[in-house]
């Protein structure tokens, strides 16, 4: 990447190496081609590193089609084409979540000059605009949920001459290559056959420009997808990450700590169609404002998966020194849980979220053990998801790494519970002694003042930077970006 974003500031790292790649003369393909009128626009070298990538397409290509009467101009246009996986498994709840994932591509290339067409036959098609770059569609697609796979397509007319000439002029520029054309039909009256299409466009590829057929791992695939009313063709299709469009499984309240865990455990709800609002607890004033900074960046990071960009920021630094002075020190941590529990479920109701979620993972810490988990869940009224529970810490690392938050959880930064964590915390906690102390304090006050103080920031708009936190930590911080 050349440069690096990082709260709409760019900055730049170090400037990749362009080489340039000799330009490829069409004559090869030329008589192939056989074309009468204007030839086909030679496309620019722009290439990055020498070789040319499978999935360059180059410009809109124009070109004559058929003989006679039925001579027509026409042009190749570029498209994007979005498949999806599980979604398509839902009965009779498919439209919605088609609609849904359709939606959340639209919202997410927002501003790249990308239009959604109809709905077809399976896939998401979007016509893209001239301005539309490739570099900038491809990295959000990876984090839109219930994508399968997604490709940079050109569209023919229903015409095998047209898809022969247009897939000649679109190939990616090599001197030796392998390929396969893998067609694919949803309109099964079209008059030639998946592997009539694969032989005669792969006869027509192999005349023009001397490349092997290697059907198991081609240099190129060729992909063709022949549709009610017309031909897409691709040469490299790239996985999505898979799972559920966000939105379509309801909403949840993640409660998000500056910590590793609790934004993996976001991203997995998240995975599974939840749209997720995140709930912080800090400790200021009696820590920093660091907490507070970490979940504020993370979460946006978040929102690049579909999260919300509204956090709930509750302090309860203050009740968490009145527990300090007034309970036996090893059920703190027990109580604090106790403490976030009522307040998220308040959040949640007030949200319309349906369920808690919380990056708790068994025997993880003292906090986490069964017993616990038993006596935290005891208080909640909604159910309580831990889509991290039989992880370890090394695999939920390394999905901390994949989401992209791992940088930012290293952070140091005061949590409101380690200031006030005991030396030897409880590991079995029994509901009943702990209610028992619970009796004697204030819960109902302590919830409503919480949620008084609670302030709900936009992350999106939030002038809160980490940059300006952490200046020493400026190479951390982009590795995030
Ligand atoms: P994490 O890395 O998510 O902080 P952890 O291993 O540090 O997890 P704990 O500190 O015991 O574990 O927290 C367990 C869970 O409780 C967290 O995953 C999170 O869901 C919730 N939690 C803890 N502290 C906070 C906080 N300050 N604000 C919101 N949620 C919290
Ligand atoms: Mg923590």
């Amino acid at each position: 990447m050349a440069h690096r974003r990082w709260n709409g500031i760019e900055y730049s790292g170090r400037e990749r190496r362009r080489q340039t790649y000799p330009p490829r003369l069409y004559s090869q393909f030329l008589p192939a081609l056989s074309l009468i009128g204007p030839s086909p626009i030679p496309r620019p070298a722009k290439f990055d590193g020498g070789m040319p990538s499978v999935d360059d397409g180059g410009e809109a290509i124009r070109m004559w089609v058929g003989e006679g009467q039925r001579r027509t101009f026409m042009s190749t246009e570029a498209y994007l084409i979005v498949h999806y996986g599980e979604v398509g498994t839902k009965g009779q709840n498919r439209p919605r979540f088609i609609r849904a994932l359709a939606r959340n591509v639209a919202q997410r290339l927002e501003g790249l000059d990308v239009h959604p067409e109809r709905k077809r036959s399976g896939r998401i098609v979007f016509r893209l605009g001239p301005r539309a770059r490739w570099e900038d569609i491809a990295p959000r697609l990876r984090t839109v949920f219930g994508i399968a796979y997604f490709a940079r397509a050109w569209r023919v007319p229903l015409d095998m001459e047209a898809l022969e000439k247009a897939v000649l002029a679109h190939l990616p520029r090599r001197e030796h290559a392998t390929f396969a054309v893998r067609a694919r039909r949803a309109h099964k009256g079209f008059p030639l056959t998946s592997a009539d299409i694969n032989r005669r466009l792969g006869g027509a590829i192999a005349r023009a420009t001397g490349w092997q057929v290697n059907l198991d791992s081609p240099d190129v695939p060729i992909h063709v997808e022949v549709l009610f009313n017309e031909i897409f063709f691709y040469f490299h299709k790239e996985p999505g990450p898979g799972g559920l469009p966000v939105g379509v499984s309801g909403k949840v309240v993640n409660l998000l700590s500056g910590g590793i865990d609790s934004p993996v455990a976001a991203w997995r709800m998240l995975k599974r169609g939840c749209e997720v609002i995140n709930v912080h607890f800090h400790g200021q004033p009696l820590v920093t404002q660091a907490s507070e900074v970490k979940a504020i960046e993370i979460t946006r990071v978040l929102t690049e998966w579909g999260a919300s960009p509204r956090l709930y920021s509750v302090p309860i630094g203050a009740i968490q020194a009145e527990i300090m002075k007034t309970t036996p020190p090893a059920y703190r941590v027990v109580l604090y849980r106790r403490l976030m529990i009522r307040v998220a479920q308040e959040i949640a109701r007030r949200e319309g979220a349906l369920a808690l979620v919380t990056g708790e993972s068994v025997g993880q810490v003292a906090s986490q053990t069964l017993h616990n988990l038993y006596v935290i869940n005891a208080v909640a009224e909604l159910p309580i998801l831990r889509p991290l529970i039989g992880m370890d810490k090394a695999e939920i690392i390394a999905q901390a790494e994949q989401v992209g938050t791992l940088a930012l959880s290293s952070l140091p930064g005061e949590d409101c519970c380690t200031l006030f964590t005991p030396k030897h915390p409880v590991t079995a906690a029994k509901l009943s002694e702990v209610e028992a102390i619970e009796a004697q304090q204030p819960w109902e006050e302590w919830v409503t003042q919480a949620l008084t103080r609670t302030q709900v920031i936009d992350v999106h708009t939030s002038p809160v930077d980490a940059l300006q936190f952490w200046p020493d930590r400026i190479d951390q911080l982009l590795k995030v970006g």
